[in-house]
């Protein structure tokens, strides 16, 4: 891409990255404006509805009282029967007569029968409701008047609609769901839009926003009544700037973080071949050796060279550069560093036991590459070892990777060096795969030895790796052992070596060494783990201790 382009294209990315938690801490204040007002809307509503129910529940006890008492409407002992229910019921203004849609008399008193003219709405439940009647003269407050069967209740209409509301704006009405194409038995506010009173289901509810309002409508589960609320939708808007205050900032605040991350790790990976590069050219790979123990013995009969890069910054482990290594075409180099070393160090491990062997791993480009034989015949020279001292371990994919690897292979191995076939059992191993590979070693993958003594479905599969390697008369290394009984386990079935945390971690070669002489020196002492060690980046000095 040309450099202009890329400017452009990393400061296009730069702004959307920074841009995505902004829109997303927007949508959060949004969200949660939402949430609250939607809150408080469904509470109006209930209050409202618990009201009501609370009167229909007097006006059913009232109607039932009166029909059980035999008296003649309107007459004394009717006059104190209407009184006396009317007394017990809080949401009841009064109690009267009705007929032939004419008030006859109420508990406050015999009346000259009012007309109530034609009733508003009958409800499913025979209900029949006049709405907003001047009874007595002003100040007195229009009633509504519900009648069943010549019994009345007469109710303050705002008594139910008379919640504390946030504003003065909010928009309250009630609804007989029976009969809804009557409209609002009681209301607070304007007109409401008819599609606000639909209907839902009985003892359900519903919000939605409409023509600026955030509507809430709910049906009582009992009783024939629904309760419409509408918040102005600004009072949503308004808690959300004050949301936004807090979100906002915090959001762009991760963007710029995100943004400078993101920038940062791209930044990186377009110049990780040249930090390798530059690596590999300072020389800033070490190896650390990680001990592998004969089971039957415990002895330390030899070791695999783990590579570390050591950059000013921190210590790179090789699953994070290897990979990119291997991309790049800078693997060789980097075998190259790591061989170097080796035959700089066998000698020492030589010294305390001339039967010590090194593993080395080797990436599917070396295999495919003459020179690694060169490289090899080269550490031998330099360190005096001999071939049964090295052994080269790689994974099943880079030894099918290239045309010319099994010659090569073919003349490693003639030459007296041993090699491994690496994380068995991880990639698409199988028998007939193994047959047709020049090998010395099996080595277990971690993944099978950590499934021993579980109840996993591959705790199984371990057994039949042992099995295959034993009919190709291969030796077995299990890697990744981390506890006593895995070790006994293997060793019960066969497996004669063995690595991992149990016996010690990746060391570096001092350690090592120690750990050489004072496995041989005890014979066959356990060679076991320290208990303090937990993380897998952590390879302590004090690695090894010995029975
Ligand atoms: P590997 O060859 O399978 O090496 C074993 C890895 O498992 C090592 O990680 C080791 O530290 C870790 N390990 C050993 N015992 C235990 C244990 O008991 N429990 C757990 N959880 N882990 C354990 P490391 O050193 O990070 O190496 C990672 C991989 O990098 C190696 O896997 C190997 O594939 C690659 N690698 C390392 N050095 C070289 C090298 O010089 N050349 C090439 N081509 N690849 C290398
Ligand atoms: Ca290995
Ligand atoms: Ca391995």
């Amino acid at each position: 891409m040309p450099p202009k382009r890329r400017v452009v294209t990393s400061l296009i990315t730069a702004l959307l990255v920074a841009a995505m938690p902004v829109l997303a801490s927007i949508y959060l204040a949004w969200m949660e404006s939402y949430t609250m007002e939607k809150t408080l809307s469904l509470t109006y509503a209930q209050d409202v509805l618990r009201r009501i129910e609370a009167t229909s529940s007097q006006f059913e006890e009232a109607q039932q009282k009166a029909a059980q008492a035999k008296v003649t409407p309107c007459s004394p002992d009717d006059m104190r029967l209407l009184h006396t229910i009317d007394f017990g019921a809080s949401h009841i203004k009064a109690t009267g007569r009705v007929a032939h849609d004419t008030l006859l008399c109420t508990s406050q008193g015999v009346m000259n029968p009012a007309a109530l003219g034609k009733p508003d709405l009958t409800t499913a439940q025979g209900v029949t409701e006049y709405l907003n009647k001047q009874l007595s003269p002003p100040p007195a407050r229009p009633l509504n008047v519900f009648a069943s069967n010549g019994f009345a209740v007469l109710v303050d209409p705002n008594l139910a609609v008379s919640v504390s509301t946030e504003g003065p704006d909010v928009e309250l009405a009630v609804l007989v769901p029976s009969a809804a194409q009557s409209g609002p038995i009681a209301v607070i506010g304007q007109n409401l839009p008819a599609n606000w009173l639909e209907p839902v289901p009985q003892g359900g509810d519903s919000t939605f926003i409409d023509a600026g309002y955030l509507v809430s409508h709910i049906q009582s589960a009992k009783w024939d009544v629904a309760v419409v609320a509408a918040t102005p939708q600004r009072y949503i808007n308004d808690r959300m700037r004050h949301f936004a205050l807090f979100f906002v900032p915090v959001g762009a605040l991760c963007g710029v973080l995100l943004s400078f991350t993101v920038s940062l790790a791209t930044r990186m990976h377009s110049s990780f071949p040249a930090m390798l590069r530059r690596a590999i050219k300072e020389k800033n790979f070490c190896v650390v050796y990680q001990p592998v123990v004969d089971l039957s013995t415990r002895r330390v009969i030899g070791a695999e060279a783990l590579v570390r890069w050591r950059s000013d910054y921190a210590e790179i482990r090789p699953d994070y550069f290897i990979p990119q290594a291997e991309e790049c075409g800078l693997i060789q180099l980097i075998t190259k560093q790591v061989v170097t070393i080796v035959g700089r160090d066998l000698p020492q491990f030589l010294k305390l036991d001339p039967d010590f062997r090194v593993a080395i791993n080797m990436s599917a480009a070396d295999l495919c590459d003459e020179h690694t034989v060169e490289m090899l015949d080269g550490l031998l020279a330099a360190s005096g070892a001999l071939p049964k001292n090295i052994e080269v371990e790689a994974t099943e994919r880079a030894f099918l990777q290239g045309p010319g690897t099994a010659s090569i292979l073919d003349t490693i191995r003639s030459k007296g060096f041993t090699v491994a076939i690496d994380d068995f059992g991880t990639g698409y191993s199988s028998l007939a795969c193994l047959q047709t590979l020049s090998l010395d070693t099996l080595k277990i993958d971690r993944a099978f030895v950590e499934t021993i003594n579980t109840d996993g479905a591959t705790s199984q599969v371990v057994l039949h790796i042992i099995e295959m390697a034993r009919s190709l008369h291969l030796d077995i290394v299990a890697e990744g052992v981390e506890t006593e009984p895995q070790a006994q386990y293997l060793f019960k079935r066969g497996v004669l070596y063995a690595q991992g945390w149990h016996f010690g971690r990746p060391m570096d070669i001092a350690h090592l060494r120690e750990g050489i002489r004072l496995s041989m020196e005890s014979k066959l002492a356990a060679f076991i783990a320290e208990p303090t060690r937990t993380t897998v980046g952590d390879e302590p000095s004090s690695l090894l201790t010995f029975r």
